[in-house]
């Protein structure tokens, strides 16, 4: 039998590589597309020699082309920390909203079923926690994060309009703070952030009064809850991510812990419209799809330290301090 043809779009990205592996260790024909603007090529170079990978260098945000068939598409495409998005808003705006058009474009040509990156932005700055998938959400449309939250609410627009208008198959995922192996160093959100300053020596940068909270979901736990998705018959939008809630402050010094080094925290002012609280309820996932986050915030941390540890060695080496 031949193998299932999948398409990830963001595939040289953080999540992206993840769900290259995941799926070609399932058995299918991957096809990887990225334009590398946030992504890594180094994410999947160890892929590049297999026969049933494929990269192509291209931006879904134009046309997209792929040759022949196509049974799943994974639409992961965008900048997704808040540094990137602010310094690439209208990248973000176009992938996001044209980028997904064409994907669901694309689904269609090929009668393929389709999965949406969507985001727990789109509850903005929640007033309902923890959020549940019918909280409509706290957005706004013009603030400095309305680039990425507005893309992604579009998102599932067109999705549900496929979805209704023209049978498509479609699914909505609808990811909460995801860290693990990959992310880059230098994408500015807290978690990378954190770790590298620790590493480097440099004191850690808490915004605001770190009252904030946040709820960080492995990798790997991630991957599952998408996979399960995909593969459900499910076309709502699903929350995954970790309910083990902290806040901003105490992550800090349990980084600081972790690492063993005796930095400092310093404060530094909030960003424009940064969410108070976020905590997922995944109630809807629990029974969907059986899935529950099993990795506890230590041990994925341990892990995740250990990759950075190596990038700061590796950019020590790169580039040496005289
Ligand atoms: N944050 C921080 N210091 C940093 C980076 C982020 O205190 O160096 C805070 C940020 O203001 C937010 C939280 O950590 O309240 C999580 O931010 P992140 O950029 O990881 O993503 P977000 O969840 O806001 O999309």
């Amino acid at each position: 039998m031949s193998k299932k043809r999948i398409l990830i779009t963001g595939g040289a990205g953080f999540l992206g590589s993840h769900l290259c592996e995941r799926f070609l260790k399932e058995g299918y024909y991957v096809l990887a597309m990225d334009n590398l603007i946030t992504g890594n090529i180094k994410n999947i170079e160890h892929l590049m020699h297999r026969s049933d990978f494929e990269y192509y260098h291209s931006d879904v945000s134009n046309y997209v082309h792929v040759s022949g068939d196509l049974d799943y598409i994974l639409h992961f495409a965008s900048p997704a920390s808040p540094i990137d998005y602010l310094q690439m808003p209208i990248q973000t705006l176009k992938v996001g909203s044209l980028g997904t058009h064409n994907c669901l474009g694309l689904a269609r040509a090929k009668n393929a079923r389709i999965l949406v990156a969507s985001t727990s932005e789109v509850y903005g700055d929640p007033i309902v926690h923890p959020q549940p998938e019918t909280y409509w959400g706290n957005v706004n449309p013009i603030g400095p994060r309305g680039v990425y939250d507005e893309a992604k609410r579009f998102q599932e627009a067109i999705t549900m309009a496929y979805h209704t208008y023209h049978k498509l198959e479609t699914r909505i995922i609808r990811i909460f703070n995801t860290y693990g192996p990959r992310m880059r160093l230098d994408d500015g959100r807290a978690l990378p952030a954190f770790l590298g300053q620790a590493l480097r020596g440099q004191d850690i940068t808490v915004f605001g009064d770190g009252s904030q909270t946040r709820s960080f979901c492995y990798v790997d736990d991630l991957v599952e809850g998408i996979y399960r998705l995909l593969l459900s018959d499910y076309p709502h939008p699903v929350n995954i991510g970790n309910p083990d809630e902290i806040s901003i402050k105490d992550f800090a010094e349990e980084i600081i812990k972790l690492t063993g080094t005796d930095q400092k925290i310093v404060y530094k002012p909030l960003p424009k419209d940064d969410p108070m609280q976020r905590k997922p309820d995944i109630l809807r996932a629990k029974e969907i799809l059986g899935w529950e986050p099993t990795v506890s915030r230590a041990e994925g941390l341990k892990v995740t330290y250990e990759y950075f540890k190596k990038q700061v060695e590796q950019e020590e080496k790169d580039y040496p301090i005289k």
